[in-house]
């Protein structure tokens, strides 16, 4: 009997674990997770979840019947520290040893911290259920919230706490939030949907120090600038969770390097979800190959691994994968819809409405073409761009097919 090993406990590996048995697999499945849950799902975590509006039970991935008709071995709590591809087994934290035939890693992101950061109550990240819980406890009516780091995770939870009656201060080291994400303009925008609804947010300012003695107190900035803190949330992204695999000779580059198929080089090893790097034929011609960290992405990469992975042990054909990444973020009264690739460097044109106003719809363009289309509360012409973005479609072109969806209807004909 085959047997197949998923290490991450989540969205990639659940898709995956889904896909094996609703492919015919009838082998052994155990399912590795460093935390002590059943999947959940993360998007919840920084809105309804920590807005208390949803509990434990609504935020996870299935219904337990549902997995339990899966019939995998769980092994939950227990991280995976080791990977041997040679002798093709893995071992656990715990100190045990699994053998494979199969592998899929999908551990996704760790958050980082910053380096000077205190072990004190009150500091808090937001990845998994448990800082979930911990943060939405602290978050009450009038409390001094920080958020640092104005990228998407910070900036929801900066809405939720603002809705929650907290008193909230957004930190973000360059001129505009999203910068990296979404490029200045577009980053601006939605600093100022915000700014709108009451949160202060501050750019271009350098955090020096989170101070308190056993609960934190305060923020002090390189410039002096003292912000006083009841909660500090800390968002300044995610690294690929790889550092249990540094002596594996899988190669890591900012996430697990592989091929177009999802496999990282050992035939029978593959990987999805926000720690796998790959080439994405579809925009090759921009970005090599590329990481993505939106549940669209990691849902279909890890039922894409699977397939791939059982192709590879019938020696049957394996297909890449290649797609156009789309990700949402609820922040206030704004949508934000984005399939495609925004980046920092590429050219903005804003197609429809004013981002003055809150709602409007922009493309982003590199080399002259167009690579993603980003709208805010514009649903009807972000999700139809999907076509437009897998096929190469010029700047030109692209600009052409907006003003013709959002011309105005031609006059009622004269009585
Ligand atoms: C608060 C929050 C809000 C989000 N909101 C949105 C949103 O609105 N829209 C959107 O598109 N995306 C959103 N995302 C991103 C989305 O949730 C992720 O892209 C998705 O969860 C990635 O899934 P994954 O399975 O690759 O990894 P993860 O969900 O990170 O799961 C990986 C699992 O592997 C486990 N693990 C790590 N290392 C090991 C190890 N060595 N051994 C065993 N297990 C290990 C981890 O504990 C974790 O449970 C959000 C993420 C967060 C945190």
């Amino acid at each position: 009997m085959q047997n197949i090993v998923i290490v991450g406990a989540s969205l990639a590996g659940t898709r995956a674990a889904e896909t094996l048995r609703s492919s015919g697999f009838t082998g052994a499945i155990t399912m590795v997770g460093a935390e002590a849950h059943m999947p959940y799902d993360r998007p919840p975590l920084s809105k309804n979840y920590l807005a208390g509006d949803w509990d434990e039970e609504r935020v996870a991935l299935r219904k337990p019947e549902a997995l339990e008709e899966l019939n995998l071995t769980w092994k939950l709590g227990v991280a995976a520290s080791g990977l041997d591809t040679a002798a093709k087994t893995l071992t656990l934290a715990n100190g045990e040893t699994l053998t494979y035939d199969g592998l899929i890693i999908a551990t996704g992101g760790d958050v980082r911290r910053l380096p000077n950061q205190p072990d004190i109550a009150g500091i808090h990240t937001l990845r998994t259920l448990a800082d979930a819980t911990a943060l939405r406890d602290e978050i009450t009516e009038g409390a001094r919230v920080v958020v640092i780091g104005a990228g998407f995770i910070g900036l929801e939870a900066a809405a939720t706490a603002k809705k929650r009656g907290a008193d909230v201060t957004v930190l973000e080291g360059l001129e505009a939030p999203l910068i990296r994400a979404m490029g200045a303009e577009t980053g601006a925008a939605i600093g100022a949907v915000h700014e709108r609804n009451g949160v202060v947010v501050r750019c271009d300012v350098q955090v020096a120090s989170i101070d308190g003695d056993s609960r934190v107190k305060s923020v002090t900035l390189s410039n002096g600038d003292v912000i006083p803190a009841d909660v500090v949330i800390v968002g300044i992204g995610v690294s690929p969770a790889t550092t249990w695999l540094e002596k594996s000779g899988l190669t890591l580059r900012d996430g697990v390097v592989c091929n177009a198929n999802l496999c990282a080089g050992p035939e029978t090893v593959f990987v999805a979800g926000d720690v796998l790097r790959w080439p994405n034929a579809l925009f090759a011609d921009v970005e090599a190959d590329m990481r993505v960290e939106h549940w669209t992405n990691a849902a279909e990469q890890g039922a894409h691994a699977a397939t791939n992975l059982l192709a590879a042990l019938n020696s049957t054909e394996q297909t890449p994968y290649s797609a156009v990444p789309f990700f949402w973020s609820d922040q206030f009264d704004a949508r934000i819809q984005c399939l495609g690739r925004p980046s920092a460097n590429a050219v903005v044109d804003v197609v429809a409405g004013n981002p003055a106003d809150g709602k409007w719809c922009a493309m982003y363009s590199v080399k002259n073409r167009l690579t993603a289309v980003l709208g805010v509360s514009q649903p009807k012409l972000v999700m139809p761009s999907r076509a437009l973005l897998s096929t190469h479609t010029s700047r030109e072109d692209a600009l052409a097919h907006f003003v013709r969806v959002t011309a105005p209807p031609p006059p009622p004909p004269a009585a």
